[in-house]
């Protein structure tokens, strides 16, 4: 383990690994010593410190310091073991290669309308909102010569399940969300604005709660099935909503669920005419439940999800009105 430890320090400078995250030191003194704003804290004067040579860093405004293990266990609020799986993902090729596609497809939705007028016709149509969750669009047939000539393999396009076997892209005709997890793509959802079928992932894990990073911080949270509602909440207001993309939760998933037991949980699932989204709701709220969380369904009318009740009309008071008369358990 301690090998493995120095091996992967070694391939991921510390400097660079900080540069790669957007931060920007200037040189302090002959050796080499970079300095600039703490990424840990607030701060107007920098008093970051990394030494490139030793792979070290020391803050004299919080006055904590240490290797990069350190400092991805500091900003991303994780735990040594987990600090070091991130790292390893990091080197994994699959990562950057969907942080360039989750780009090019973002891109994109600026040069096709499509995507664009899908958005707006189910409601969504706020302009920050949309940079913010980095939503893109799929054409179709174009992502392929696009990440060759970033130079990525077609071996690894395939593996990566972007491209299908006849050399046909995953997503054709989508409107694509990133899910991120601790700030980096893990997997890429394609919602169909044509005829094809709505729900479309990479044949890779979901990956967290969406948002969960941001969302954990709020007492009340809201869950929903898809990640069109979960667009229309946050433009309506309601940040505190996060998305399992489907109603069956993945086993990370549900420990951040339960993470906290301050948290009281509003399921906003689908109110289908078959019911299933109803007893998806009914089930998780009795698994909630019996760990000792504080469960509220939330019931919307008969057919509807939260982003058909906002297309139909509904306003933000409404749907807190749902969540003021959800049913507890
Ligand atoms: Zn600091």
């Amino acid at each position: 383990m301690g090998e493995d430890l120095e091996r992967l320090k070694h391939r991921i400078p510390l400097l660079e690994y900080l540069q790669r995250h957007h931060w920007t030191g200037h040189r302090a003194g002959a050796h080499s010593e970079f300095v600039g704003l703490c990424p840990l804290h607030e701060e107007t004067h920098p008093s970051f410190y990394v030494n490139a040579q030793k792979n070290l860093f020391y803050c004299h405004g919080c006055g904590r310091g240490g290797d990069l293990i350190r400092l991805v266990e500091l900003s991303q609020h994780l735990s040594f073991r987990q600090s070091v799986t991130y790292l390893q993902e990091e080197l994994a090729p699959t990562s950057q290669l969907l942080e360039h596609t989750a780009g090019f497809y973002q891109l994109e939705l600026h040069r096709h309308p499509e995507g664009i007028h899908y958005l707006a016709q189910r409601g969504v149509h706020d302009p920050d909102l949309i940079e913010e969750l980095g939503i893109g669009y799929a054409r179709g047939g174009n992502l392929r010569p696009h990440l060759m000539g970033l130079g990525y393999s077609l071996e690894l396009l395939l593996q990566a399940g972007l491209i299908s076997s006849p050399g046909r892209d995953a997503f054709c005709r989508r409107v694509i969300f990133p899910c991120r997890q601790h700030h980096r793509v893990v997997n890429l959802y394609g919602r169909s604005v044509g005829s094809a079928f709505p729900h479309r992932l990479l044949p890779h894990s979901k990956g967290g709660l969406f948002a969960w990073e941001s969302v954990r911080q709020f007492p009340d949270v809201i869950l929903v099935e898809g990640l069109l509602d979960l667009a229309v909440l946050w433009q309506e207001g309601f940040r505190n909503t996060t998305c399992a993309i489907g109603t069956h939760l993945t086993a990370p998933q549900w420990t951040e669920l339960c993470e906290s037991c301050n948290h009281s949980i509003y399921l906003a699932f689908d109110q289908d005419y078959n019911q299933a989204g109803q007893r998806a709701a009914q089930a998780l709220a009795q698994r909630l439940h019996h760990v000792g969380l504080n469960v509220h369904i939330v019931h919307l009318p008969t057919g509807h999800d939260p982003i058909s009740y906002f297309a139909a009309g509904a306003t933000k008071s409404d749907f807190t009105r749902c969540l003021d008369e959800a049913e507890s358990l």
